[in-house]
């Protein structure tokens, strides 16, 4: 009788043991299974260094929509000619996954093109838009859509959105389209290329036909956008209704965007606080936005991250909530690390230190490039 209750209590641990190396082997499948995202959003805060970031916490009563992503990162934001990058570069470093020199457009070390990852989605079917409050033809949206050996040449950038099918595109910058030194017209090429383009800088972003099939550039102004303290108002709606259209145009095929908050970086180079503070709180107000839709829609990587921290910007001794006393110790870039936050399916795979042109890997892996 014992003999039998010894054995019964064996088979009965040999059961118990086989049922958690099964539990643990299922739990396990469930982790490692790679997760890979139908749409991507990058968004770039121009100059969006960790104080930047603090600056706009610690001006907004302690809160940051920024606070909702648990996967974070940092980036070495130097270029290929440069340990202080450029918004050129540094955007060609995620848009390429190449470190070039400071100015470079789209092109690598020895001036030649190189497939941007918005050019890769389109290849692939993937709707593509491109949103930012500078020029439109400015460095950062350039880098994915144009192949220019200089930054400066806003011109031709802006001929090059001839080259890529680009769904949507909103910024400033309409001169480098139609007041051109070559006399060419490409806002007449591209609503031949099925465009609608407004002329009309005081058209709300609303008002967009986003509910049809067709392309839409949209320019905000003749040559820079506002600041937000000035009036300016369209980057977080123009986020919402851009993805809205994108995935619609989708369909099942996913889509990539970019969205810039350009003038963080201007507020840095110029040395005002405040500047550089509305500016972060336009941008955090637009990745509430985009995180909105991202949790809804459980198939979007949304990567916040910023080229490079513009002012040696520090917040001093003295400070308080809401009133902070502020210093710079640049007018220009610094060569600080810079943090990259992630949410959705392959965030995981950005928590770590690592180059910026692994942005661009990351985002290829995850599309499944
Ligand atoms: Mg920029
Ligand atoms: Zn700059």
């Amino acid at each position: 009788m014992q003999i039998k209750n010894f054995c019964l209590s064996i088979v009965c641990l040999m059961i118990l043991i086989g049922c958690n190396q099964k539990s643990t082997n299922v739990s396990n499948q469930i982790t490692e299974k790679p997760k890979q995202p139908k749409n991507i959003i990058l968004m770039v805060g121009d100059g969006m260094g960790l104080t930047q970031i603090t600056a706009g916490l610690y001006s907004n009563s302690n809160k940051l929509q920024l606070e909702r992503f648990t996967k974070l990162g940092l980036h070495k934001s130097y270029s290929g000619n440069n340990l202080v990058t450029d918004s050129a570069a540094g955007a060609t470093a995620f848009s390429c996954g190449v470190k070039s020199f400071n100015g470079a457009i789209g092109v690598d070390l020895d001036k030649k093109s190189v497939k941007t990852i918005l050019e890769m989605a389109e290849e692939d079917g993937k709707p593509t838009g491109l949103i930012a409050t500078s020029t439109i033809t400015h460095a950062t949206p350039a880098s994915f859509i144009a192949h220019v050996d200089s930054r400066q040449k806003q011109e031709e950038i802006a001929a090059d959105f001839l080259n890529t099918e680009v769904d949507v595109f909103i910024g400033g910058g309409k001169k480098f389209f139609n007041r051109r030194e070559d006399k060419a017209n490409i806002l007449d090429s591209l609503k031949a290329k099925n465009y609608f383009i407004s002329d009309n800088f005081e058209m709300e972003v609303d008002s967009l036909p986003f509910n049809k099939d067709q392309n839409i550039g949209y320019f905000t102004s003749d040559s820079d956008p506002l600041p937000v303290s000035q009036g300016r108002k369209y980057l977080p709606i123009a986020a919402e209704k851009t993805i809205s259209y994108l995935d619609r145009k989708a369909k099942d095929k996913g889509f990539f965007l970019m969205v810039e908050g350009s003038q963080i970086d201007w507020g840095g180079h110029s040395n005002e606080g405040d500047y550089i503070i509305s500016e972060m709180l336009d941008f955090d107000k637009t990745i509430g936005k985009v995180l909105d839709f991202a949790e809804k829609d459980g198939e979007t990587l949304v990567i916040v991250t910023a080229d490079h921290e513009t002012g040696g910007f520090a917040i001093q001794y003295g400070s308080k909530l809401d009133s902070l006393k502020m210093a710079f110790t640049s007018d220009y870039h610094t060569a600080d690390l810079i943090p990259v936050f992630a949410f959705g399916p392959g965030a995981e795979a950005f928590q770590g230190i690592y180059e910026n042109t692994a942005i661009f890997d990351k985002m290829k892996a995850a599309f499944g490039y």
